[in-house]
């Protein structure tokens, strides 16, 4: 059921919400896992006596996650589970986040939220390109249509020609996509003469991966829609944890459903609003799975606590900057891909693909190559100026090399910016 007064909020009723949801979290997990319990240092819901007390609990990693595959840090019985996602296991073991009827419903509800803020409503037409499988994506946007009760294209990822073909003829209004799809949907328009103008798309709500201000531009521009930023993850229960709103001044984070901090990655320590660090979330409604102070990875900092222009009480972030395990350190110096990308996409004849490949010589010596895909050559001088500003803004002296636009392998899944083989 969508309550529009609880984004509107004062601030602090809404941290005394959190603070008695906080503490019926903890009280929970002592009720319903002792393992989990432990994990938490078996502090006492009582001696929770403010947000601020928080900081006396440990972080929850992915590795913890991982080490409790499938169920080991569940919270309700398994008869209580009426689905579940799970993250992509690249490495390791891959985390399970389970879903009992009321985490449905939450989910439904925060969806639905971004929709609004987005502008969507139960008039859209919706196309979602997640996919509906075991990725939190596809379903996420599912749900959320279903709580505004907007009619819903549930195609799932990939055959981007029929995706072309639907969105006209079924006259979608919304794309729903991992933030690089957009690409290659337009890629593919370019190729058969498919002019986005001629559709009645004019929102996108895209995620999952970094995408920077320069790639949101040209999103826009080639699709001539308004873009929306939302984020989630399966460990915190999935897609919809967040957006940004017309403002386009941060995403806002659904406090009444999650606690947000911010932390610096090498000492733990919580950072004041403003500073760049690791974002930590505590959920404070999920109950298969609850998670107390996870360890996100994604680089961001507070932007705002006060109310927005769009009349949001909740806190707002900034759009990430990367995940603290995409830094990348060259020769001594740190740097995040995105900035890279930020500098590359100023270029028209830059295409969308880029590769950094880090080696070592023979001699032992760190090397970097960076791969760049343009649409047509760049001259001398802007070359030029694309070498003083990777020396100046990131820090690398590199000389790029310059590939026709599809070069570069594009294996199906999220994007291959780097690879590292020192
Ligand atoms: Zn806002």
């Amino acid at each position: 059921m969508y309550k529009p007064e609880l984004e509107t909020m004062d601030r602090e009723e809404l941290e005394k919400l959190q603070l008695s949801r906080l503490q019926e979290t903890i009280s929970r997990i002592a009720e319903k896992n002792p393992r989990y319990y432990k994990k938490l240092g078996e502090v006492s819901p009582r001696d929770i006596r403010s947000l601020k007390d928080l900081e006396k609990l440990p972080f929850l990693t992915k590795a913890d996650l991982r080490d409790a595959y499938p169920y080991q840090l569940a919270c309700v019985d398994r008869s209580e589970f009426l689905r579940m996602q799970m993250s992509s296991g690249t490495t390791g073991a891959p985390v399970i986040c389970p879903y009992t009827k009321a985490d449905i419903e939450q989910w439904k509800d925060i969806m639905g939220r971004c929709y609004m803020a987005a502008t969507v409503t139960g008039e859209d037409v919706i196309q979602i390109t997640p996919s509906f499988g075991l990725p939190n994506g596809g379903f996420g946007f599912h749900y959320g249509a279903e709580a505004i009760g907007a009619f819903y294209i549930p195609i799932g990822a990939g055959r981007t020609l029929l995706q072309l073909k639907l969105m006209k003829e079924l006259e979608a209004t919304v794309l729903t996509a991992i933030s690089t799809y957009p690409l290659r949907l337009m890629e593919v328009a370019k190729e058969e003469g498919f002019d986005f103008r001629e559709t009645k798309l004019r929102v996108g709500i895209f995620g999952s991966e970094m995408w920077s201000d320069e790639l949101r531009k040209r999103i826009e521009e080639g699709m001539g829609i308004e873009t929306f930023d939302i984020i989630g993850m399966t460990e915190t229960g999935g897609v919809g944890m967040g957006i940004d709103c017309e403002a386009h001044n941060g995403i806002h984070i659904w406090e009444d459903h999650y606690i947000v901090e911010i932390i610096d990655p090498d000492t733990g320590e919580v950072l004041e609003d403003g500073q760049e660090g690791e974002m930590v979330i505590t959920t404070l409604t999920r109950e298969a799975l609850p998670t107390i102070r996870y360890r996100t990875g994604d680089i961001t900092s507070v932007v705002s606590r006060e109310k927005c222009d769009c009349g949001r009480t909740h806190i707002r972030v900034d759009r990430f900057k990367g995940r603290a395990d995409d830094m990348l350190i060259y020769k001594g110096v740190n740097f995040y891909p995105s900035q890279v990308e930020k500098i590359l996409l100023k270029f028209d004849e830059v295409a969308h693909d880029y590769q950094i490949i880090l080696d070592r010589d023979e001699g032992g010596s760190e090397t970097i190559r960076l791969v760049v895909e343009v649409t047509s050559p760049l001259s001398e001088q802007q070359v030029a100026r694309m070498k003083r500003e990777l020396a100046d803004f990131v820090g690398i002296t590199v000389d790029p090399e310059f590939v026709k636009a599809g070069e570069l392998p594009r294996p199906p899944g999220k994007a291959v910016r780097v690879i590292d083989n020192r």
